[in-house]
């Protein structure tokens, strides 16, 4: 099969009871033809006729035997989790990371790349082109095996067109990552801003499996939100939701990089956390980090900071108790709006554990409104690092399995 002719027979899956069956397996199997007829609501003969379909395309395959009801013993089915592939790319600030995973989103192979300072728009599409080809080197990997490519983005993205509209950091604007790579690979490409994409990844294959309603924080060096409503990501009008690192804290905070002030970004992100501890080494407070960065002032990071509150150090500890008091307001005016069943706090400043943790919970009980509400569980993000490369290819397995999860 040639790689258009698998993007078209994709394409042809999407029929609402194939994408209802398919999901069936990959929620519940391994499972009988009969017991997805019973959950799908569907005909047994029609049942049998799609799975027939689905293991002629290799998305899933017959497993072990199941349990006897008197008769013979069902065959079950599973996902064909290694028979195909997805290539995701997390671009952040400073680097671009590049996964090959398989359908039950599996890392096979992975690398991390810097982005140089004052890059263009055509340098960085070249850059993400480069990587993934060299994904599909690394893992030996035909065109015909891979489903598509998920793009996870900082900053302000149009999903439906793919592209990116804003990209701050980069001071780039309406890059279209999603038509330059189809031109290249032939294959169905998704983007989505990063926030989004990291709390689509929570939600499939961190803590939010069987969550219907959460948030989920990416706090590095800037803060956003991806919000799961109903099971669904929720966009907004205008595809702003969730940029809850531009909701003002404080009035008289200092000022923010979108230009108003006390902004919870300006307030906790990662910088935040730095600037902090340079004022107070500068107004001639005694702390490890010094030490740990021996001198250089300019080396100091959030990594540092959190080893240094680990050594037992005043300072770095006041420091992120000081960010995670804010992050907690911030928080908790987000439970106190849409009441999820669950937060993940996750990015660079989530590593500190519970020197961040900690405050926020304390703040979150202090001033969210009721008992049950005050006790909403408020998680470390279970994917880590790859939190946001995950989520990329969420983007093509929820195009696979549940299209109207994206709700487009
Ligand atoms: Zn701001």
């Amino acid at each position: 099969m040639t790689s258009t002719n698998i993007a078209g027979s994709f394409k042809l899956m999407k029929s609402l009871n194939r994408t209802l069956i398919l999901n069936i397996i990959r929620k519940d199997g391994p499972i009988s033809r009969a017991e997805i007829a019973k959950i799908a609501k569907l005909t047994p003969p029609t049942v049998t006729n799609i799975v027939h379909e689905l293991l002629e395309a290799q998305l899933v395959k017959e497993s072990e035997m199941g349990v006897s009801t008197g008769g013979r013993k069902p065959i079950l089915l599973t996902i064909n989790a290694e028979s195909f592939y997805v290539i995701g790319l997390d671009v952040g600030i400073h680097k671009i990371r590049a996964v090959a995973a398989d359908l039950n989103a599996v890392i096979k192979n992975e690398q991390v790349v810097t982005i140089q300072k004052g890059i263009g728009k055509e340098e960085l599409i070249q850059l993400l082109i480069k990587q993934v080809n060299e994904m599909m080197q690394n893992t030996n990997l035909s065109k015909d095996k891979i489903i598509g490519i998920g793009v996870g983005m900082h900053g302000v993205v149009d999903s439906k067109e793919g592209v990116a509209l804003y990209a701050p950091n980069f001071g780039l604007k309406n890059i279209p990552i999603k038509d330059r790579l189809e031109e290249v690979f032939q294959l169905p490409v998704k983007v989505e801003n990063d926030a989004k994409v990291l709390a689509l990844g929570e939600k499939w294959f961190g803590y939010g499996i069987n969550i219907q309603n959460m948030v989920c924080l990416n706090v590095g060096i800037g803060i956003g939100a991806g919000i799961i409503i109903d099971d669904k990501l929720f966009n907004g009008k205008n595809g702003i939701a969730g940029e809850i690192g531009h909701t003002a804290i404080d009035l008289n905070g200092p000022k923010c990089s979108c230009g108003n002030y006390g902004c919870l970004q300006a307030l906790s992100s990662g910088d935040a956390i730095r600037e902090h501890m340079l004022k107070e080494i500068n107004l001639g407070r005694k702390t490890k980090v010094v030490e740990l960065v021996q001198g250089e002032l300019e080396m100091i990071e959030g990594k540092i900071i959190h080893e240094a509150a680990i050594l037992g150090d005043e300072l770095a500890r006041e420091v992120l108790t000081k960010s995670g008091r804010y992050l907690g307001v911030g928080i908790a005016n987000l439970i106190n709006v849409m009441n999820p069943d669950l937060v993940v706090i996750s990015g660079g400043v989530s590593k500190a554990g519970h020197y961040i943790l900690d405050p926020i919970k304390e703040v979150v009980a202090d001033r969210v409104l009721n008992e049950e509400a005050k006790k909403t569980n408020v998680l470390q993000s279970k994917l880590g690092d790859h939190g946001t490369a995950i989520g990329a290819i969420t983007l093509v397995l929820a195009d696979l399995f549940i299209p109207e999860f994206l709700n487009e």
